[in-house]
């Protein structure tokens, strides 16, 4: 009998020993501890022992079921314990590390430099118009002095929606409307910005692009009020040394026209690849506003005058940041848009 608990003392103590979860120390337990279990079984037996080996089969057994019992709470306190360290390893945080970063989200560089287009011309008085990207064919080239069958008409591709309809091919409708609305007062002063559309798509040309306007319009506006406008601008934008440049051109509704130049702003008019050795690089087109055009929008062209110039968003950007292809702008490349954060 004796023999006998020791055998089972040792086998349960080994099982206890080598548990590796809760349950199974459960199992154990009940296996030898519980109503049905081994060790109780043999409680059991020892009364029906003779009389004399009683107490010492009894005092052991107790004493085993009483070890037992302590191994199986020392071993379930350990597995407990080593639950817990695992659990926290796992989820541990290091306060100590620097915390991660989520991307702040940013302006896009054509968003910047048409602000810093808009800031320049309102501090010099201007105010913001807006228009339609859809237009009507009047106010696109009508009113602009560019009748159904003007070879200028050729000068931009359109985008028709309809035979009257279209998508804007430039800012200059927004000068027509404010016209309307203003005529006969002066002063007008508004600089338009505003998305234009093509049909060019190349390294310098996109379907969509955008303009930023300018119209002035008073009694004696001259063409040096025009050439200070822009140098003043194009100081601001590319730096205080920066010289402006007129050549006469031809636009349908502006009498002169001049295509402006400022000097290269890679070689500062040394002579480089970009500015094809002349020095200059073209920003815009400008000029007093055509007598006709004032007259259709309501302006008598004895009383005042008036200058306008149109220029490209994407342009200024190219020339500013040093993007040699204009289609990079809508490309949406990370790699470009995160240098301007
Ligand atoms: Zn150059």
């Amino acid at each position: 009998m004796q023999k006998k608990l020791h055998e089972m003392a040792r086998i349960a103590s080994d099982e206890i020993k080598h548990a590796s979860a809760l349950e199974e120390l459960k199992q154990i337990q009940v296996r030898y501890l519980g109503k049905k279990g081994e060790m109780t079984a043999i409680l059991r037996t020892i009364a029906g022992l003779p009389s004399a080996e009683r107490p010492a089969a009894g005092s052991l057994a107790n004493r085993l079921r009483d070890e037992l019992t302590a191994s199986l709470s020392a071993r379930e306190e350990e597995l407990k314990r080593e639950t817990h360290r695992r659990l926290a390893e796992s989820s541990r945080v290091d306060v100590t590390l620097p915390g991660r970063k989520t991307g702040l989200g940013h302006l896009h560089p054509l968003t910047l430099v048409l602000e810093e287009m808009a800031d320049i011309f309102l501090g010099l008085g201007f105010t913001i118009a807006e228009g339609p990207e859809i237009e009507s064919d009047y106010y696109n080239f009508e009113a602009l002095n560019i009748p159904k069958e003007h070879p200028a008409r050729d000068m931009q591709d359109s985008f028709y929606i309809t035979a009257d309809v279209l998508l804007r091919t430039h800012t200059s409708p927004v000068q027509v409307r404010t016209m309307e609305k203003m005529a006969p007062q002066v002063p007008v002063r508004i600089v338009a910005p505003g998305k234009v559309y093509r049909r060019d798509d190349d390294a310098t040309h996109s379907p969509m692009f955008h303009q930023v306007e300018g119209l002035v319009i008073d009694r004696s506006i001259s063409l040096a009020n025009l050439k200070g406008t822009l140098l003043l601008f194009a100081r601001q934008m590319f730096g205080r040394e920066q010289q402006v440049r007129l050549r006469p051109s031809f636009f349908p509704f502006t009498e002169p026209s001049a295509e402006v130049d400022i000097a290269c702003v890679i070689c500062s008019g040394r002579g480089c690849r970009v500015c094809k050795d002349s020095g200059w690089i073209e920003i815009l087109g400008a000029g007093m506003v055509h007598p006709r055009v004032l007259e259709m929008s309501g302006y008598d062209p004895e009383e005042c005058s008036g200058f306008a110039f149109g220029m490209g968003v994407e342009r200024i950007a190219m020339l500013k940041y040093g993007v040699d292809d204009l289609r990079l702008f809508f490309a949406n490349d990370m790699r470009l848009l995160q240098q301007f954060r």
